[in-house]
């Protein structure tokens, strides 16, 4: 098992506040945020057809919090996944610097029930490119919560080949 060391949520904190502003959540206990901030973004979901409502908020290296949730479509391919739109979310706000420190996950069905789930395949080359050593948090089987590094997730990804 392993999270955010005391000392990233220092910096995250020190970052934030060298670039004038404070996260919207000053307390930072930062997984707990995340995950909190995850399912208020999974409460938005639009999910019509598997029901199942993802959301996902993620804490960029600068400090600041942003979140997403999957939006699904009648053509099912053309689904995007609450990672994603987090990150889109992110970029949007930050620009190309952006780094992802820290991502939280989390999902409940048409019932309300929260269920484990993990970053889909095309999700995890999505993580990576914005921070290998990112910490992800996701719940297992088990219900209890996971964190892995980005990079960890992914073996063997692809990256863009060099000359
Ligand atoms: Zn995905």
């Amino acid at each position: 098992m392993r999270g955010p060391r005391p000392t990233q949520v220092r910096d995250w904190l020190l970052r934030a506040t060298m670039h004038g502003h404070l996260p919207d959540d000053i307390a930072m206990s930062d997984l707990d945020t995340l995950r909190a901030r995850a399912l208020q973004a999974a409460r938005q979901a639009y999910a019509p057809y598997s029901r199942l409502r993802v959301g996902a908020a993620l804490r960029s290296a600068a400090g600041g919090v942003y979140t997403g949730c999957n939006v699904e479509n009648a053509s099912y391919t053309l689904g995007n996944c609450a990672e994603r739109a987090a990150i889109a979310a992110a970029v949007q706000a930050e620009g190309a610097g952006f780094r992802l420190a820290a991502i939280a996950v989390t999902a409940f069905d048409a019932a309300g029930d929260v269920l484990p789930i993990s970053p889909c395949g095309g999700c995890r080359q999505a993580l990576v490119e914005f921070g290998e050593d990112a910490t992800v948090s996701f719940r297992q089987p088990d219900g209890q919560w996971l964190e892995v590094t980005a990079g960890a997730l992914l073996p063997h990804r692809f990256s863009f080949p060099e000359r």
